[in-house]
């Protein structure tokens, strides 16, 4: 060569979707995601979850809807999702972890992301039995410290009461992760977002993965569906 180096190609940060009803796995699997992958984990679940417990207004307006197991207004959750969206980490690229929930947030996401030249680059829709749901929701918790997730039976801590990921020794478990609030949202699941899934397939970004197996088997089918996105 002659000193001259070509251009790197401009190749734009991925936008992956996880879809699924609550108790698939989704934030497990966006945390194996965001560390192998180096993206970020954005969970709308997560930023809700933040504002109730900060209190600030747009957290006492969807309190009520998460307490009950429905979906909080999409006013609300696309103004906290935009003020994240805002932030310099996610340049990287992201995976939303329970956005979009209806087809206007869906619409909104679309718009959002032409703005500033970004596009999906994969919806992923994590297949489940509903009956196995409940069971799976309702064992769950996660530490307090890092956020790292566990299962009283199907990912118990190797020591119990200890942390893999941090050593921390407090767990917490979520209010809404109760039989009669998991029946509610998943009918708010099949009612407003499983349409999502012929959403994204129209589009030709749609892949589907049996998510009712092992953590490891599902991240792996997870990773090959992903390595095209970030390669
Ligand atoms: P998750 O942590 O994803 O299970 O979400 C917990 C609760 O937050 C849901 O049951 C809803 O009440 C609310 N929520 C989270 N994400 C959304 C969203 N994209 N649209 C509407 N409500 C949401």
């Amino acid at each position: 060569m002659d000193g001259i180096t070509a251009p790197a190609a401009q190749v734009s940060p991925p936008v992956v979707i996880l879809l699924g009803p609550p108790g698939a796995g989704k934030g497990t699997q966006a945390r194996l995601l965001e560390q192998r992958f180096g993206l970020v984990q954005l969970s709308t679940g997560d930023l809700l979850r933040a504002a109730v417990a900060a209190g600030t207004k747009a957290g006492l307006a969807a309190k009520a809807a998460m307490d009950a197991g429905g979906l909080v207004s999409d006013d609300i959750v696309l103004a906290i999702l935009r003020d994240r969206l805002a932030a310099p980490d996610v340049a990287a690229g992201v995976i939303l972890d329970g956005f979009p929930r209806t087809t206007g947030q869906a619409a909104a996401l679309d718009a959002v992301l032409a703005k500033v030249g970004l596009a999906i680059s994969a919806a992923i829709s994590l297949d489940v039995d509903d009956a196995a749901m409940v069971e799976r929701v309702a064992g769950r918790f996660t530490c307090g410290d890092c956020g790292e997730g566990y299962h009283d039976s199907f990912k118990p801590p190797q020591v119990a009461g200890v942390c893999e990921g941090c050593g921390g020794t407090t767990f917490k478990r979520r209010a809404d992760d109760n039989a009669q609030t998991v029946a509610a949202r998943l009918r708010a699941y099949h009612a407003q977002t499983a349409p999502l899934i012929g959403y994204y397939a129209d589009k030709g970004v749609l892949s589907r993965v049996d998510a009712m197996g092992d953590i490891a088997d599902i991240a792996r089918a997870l990773g090959a569906v992903m390595a095209p996105q970030t390669t």
